[in-house]
């Protein structure tokens, strides 16, 4: 029998290669953006077009590349950056495996220009699947223009792999914010469909964060620096009361390089434990420099795992780092981080003190209430008593007419409403007067009257109390929102039907971004193909309503708040939640209803204003009466 092995070709063996290293577009941006890197590149443009899907551009201002290194870069093992097994020791570049173009050129159409600075002209190549079209001189700037276009139109079954195009777009923006954000002296543009998504100019990490995560991060950073002789480490934890919901914003990086490590992370969590509650997370923006032998970056193909010499020390490092970063912060909250290294001015041996937040996990505003909404399971709790609380604190108010004052205080909370529940202004009148007040104002709080289906009236010892209905629901139903999201409490009610509804792309992105708040909410849906989510549940409170309008009406609520205030998602998607819900709610209520819902609203955090800051109370007082009447 004759022999049956045969090597496979190139180009065959090119397309196998590239299921390692390409996986989907975002894979390409990577490799692209850690080539002009590592080309010393000070400036670097990336284009993308229908997420990656027609074309994924890099243009840098690096050394470019001969003639000759040009057609070699784009076989496969072919790379400058290292020459023998031991260089993998020593590795101070982003690539390596000189396997990266060669991958790409398998699976796509291509087109590379390159020049040199010191050569007249440069060189142009296209190649499409590993084959050389076309090959000749150009004209051009010094530096390096690669163009990936119809990525895997060779591949058909791998193009039908791919998510849909906000997915794609997603992991694309992912892979991009991950290079971004560690090389803040390198001035980074991404135009995504011909809009600008990211314009980054040269500076410190603190402004690269702050430009790439938005302004409000400037506030939640506390900077980080600790030198040992295993390694340099520095960046940025989050302060402990931004801890989110969400996932985001957590970047380790090794020697310039993004990386995931359960084990790290665990240590970085572990700095935390007993500052935040479960189920929320730090964002962290770590680097981590240290001698290339003590790492090995060449156990995964996308090098996003690595492996240390010594990860247990490196644990204990990352832990105690952080610790004192946030204990430092704790006393010394008021040092200007405006500065990069700050740590300078603190006295070294100052003793720290853990810092501590208080969070009543417990907070329920309608424990107090009869109308079934409560979720009052909670046997001997506070809940009841902080709701107490809150009606004192807020009739109080009214009572002495401090209203202003106090909205101003309550106000400021909007923002940190998970952490500063129970931590409001205190009662200052005594509280045996107050008893008696309350007493009173109850009996005549019973006296209501609904006008026009949209104020609600009654009388109390200085005047008329009005309040307005539908700004009234919308903040007890926020407030619950906000509970629900904090507690995971969200109940859903099955649809009989599951049904499918379209998104355009925006919404779908917005859906993805959402999601995990939305299933918190009660809302039990899952993408489904192409802008097509499929919607199983709803929360109980809404099960009734039209899906895909309730849908849309959130998300547009949404995206106008995220324009008019600046909400975080968890606050803004609880009160556009709250805003459908009480629109559906301005009509008629009985009396009963209409004490209920005074009830629940006095039993808030802050029932004097809505979110977007309008009055939801009013008071005449009797002498404004009588003015009228003179
Ligand atoms: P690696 O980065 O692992 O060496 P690649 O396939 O990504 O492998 O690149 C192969 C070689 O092509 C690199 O080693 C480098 O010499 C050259 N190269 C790739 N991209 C650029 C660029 N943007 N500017 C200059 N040289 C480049
Ligand atoms: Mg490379």
């Amino acid at each position: 029998m004759s022999n049956i092995i045969q090597l496979l070709p190139d180009n065959v063996a090119n397309q196998i290669a590239a299921g390692e290293v390409v996986q989907r577009p975002a894979s390409v941006v990577k490799e692209l953006l850690e080539n002009a890197i590592d080309a010393g590149a000070t400036e670097i443009q990336l284009i993308v077009k229908e997420a990656g899907q027609t074309l994924i551009q890099v243009i840098d201002n690096g050394k470019g590349m001969s003639t000759t290194d040009a057609r070699l870069s784009l076989e496969r093992h072919a790379t400058s950056k290292i020459r023998k097994a031991e260089d993998l020791f020593h590795l101070s570049t982003m690539g390596f495996r000189g396997e990266a173009l060669a991958s790409i050129v398998a699976v796509a159409q291509c087109e590379i220009k390159t020049k040199r600075e010191e050569d007249e002209l440069g060189t142009l190549i296209q190649i499409e699947g590993s084959e050389t079209k076309k090959q000749e001189p150009c004209a051009g700037e010094k530096g390096t223009s690669i163009s990936v276009k119809n990525l895997f139109f060779n591949l058909p079954a791998r193009r039908k792999f791919l998510k849909s195009n906000a997915v794609e777009r997603r992991h694309i923006i992912d892979q991009f914010e991950r290079i971004a954000i560690i090389y803040p002296k390198i001035r980074f543009l991404f135009f995504n469909d011909e809009i600008k998504l990211f314009h980054l100019d040269p500076g410190t990490l603190r402004q690269r964060i702050v430009a790439v995560f938005g302004k409000n991060y400037n506030d939640r950073l506390v900077p980080i620096e600790e030198e040992t002789s295993l390694v340099y480490l520095h960046g940025f934890v989050s302060k402990p009361e931004f801890a989110k919901k969400k996932k985001d914003g957590q970047f380790l990086f090794v020697n310039g390089r993004f990386i995931k490590s359960n084990y790290l992370h665990h240590g970085i969590l572990a700095a935390y434990s007993e500052l935040i509650p479960n189920g929320v997370h730090p964002s962290y923006f770590i680097h981590l420099e240290c001698n290339p032998e003590s790492i090995d970056v060449n156990i995964h193909p996308t090098k996003t795992e690595i492996k240390f010499e010594d990860e247990r020390s490196i644990y204990a490092i990352i832990r105690s780092a952080v610790k004192k970063a946030l204990g430092e912060h704790n006393i010394a909250p008021t040092i200007d981080f405006n500065r990069e290294t700050v740590f300078d001015d603190l006295p070294q041996n100052k003793s720290l003190v853990q810092p501590s937040i208080k969070i009543n996990s417990n907070f329920n505003p309608f424990e107090s209430n009869t109308d079934g909404m409560s979720n009052s399971n909670h046997p001997n709790n506070s809940f009841s008593k902080t709701v107490t609380k809150n009606y004192q604190k807020n009739w109080e108010s009214l009572i002495n007419k401090n209203t202003e004052l106090e909205q101003q205080d309550l106000a400021l909370d909007d923002d940190n409403d998970r952490f500063s529940i129970s931590g409001q202004a205190e009662n200052q009148i005594q509280k045996s007067d107050l008893d008696n007040t309350l007493t009173e104002n109850r009996k005549d709080q019973n006296r209501v009257f609904q006008i026009h289906g949209k104020y609600i009236l009654s009388p109390i010892k200085s005047g008329l109390l009005v309040i307005d209905q539908r700004r009234a629901h919308e903040r007890v139903l926020y407030e619950r929102n906000l509970k629900t999201l904090a507690l995971h409490q969200g109940a859903s009610q099955k649809n009989l039907f599951p049904a499918t509804f379209d998104f355009s792309q925006n919404d779908s992105v917005l859906l993805n971004e959402l999601s995990s708040e939305l299933h918190l909410l009660g809302f039990e849906f899952e993408e489904f193909g192409d802008n097509s989510f499929i919607f199983r549940g709803l929360p109980v409170e809404v099960a009734q309503e039209n899906c895909k309008e309730l849908i849309d009406e959130i998300l547009q609520s949404f995206k106008e708040n995220e324009q008019n205030l600046e909400l975080k998602s968890h606050v803004n998607i609880a009160f556009s939640l709250a805003q459908k819900e009480s629109r559906c709610l301005n009509k008629i209520l009985s009396n009963e209803e209409c004490t209920a819902l005074i009830d629940r609203l006095f039993g808030c955090e802050n029932p004097h204003t809505t979110v977007s800051g309008k009055s939801i109370i009013s008071t005449l007082s009797l002498d404004e009466l009588n003015s009228k009447f003179t």
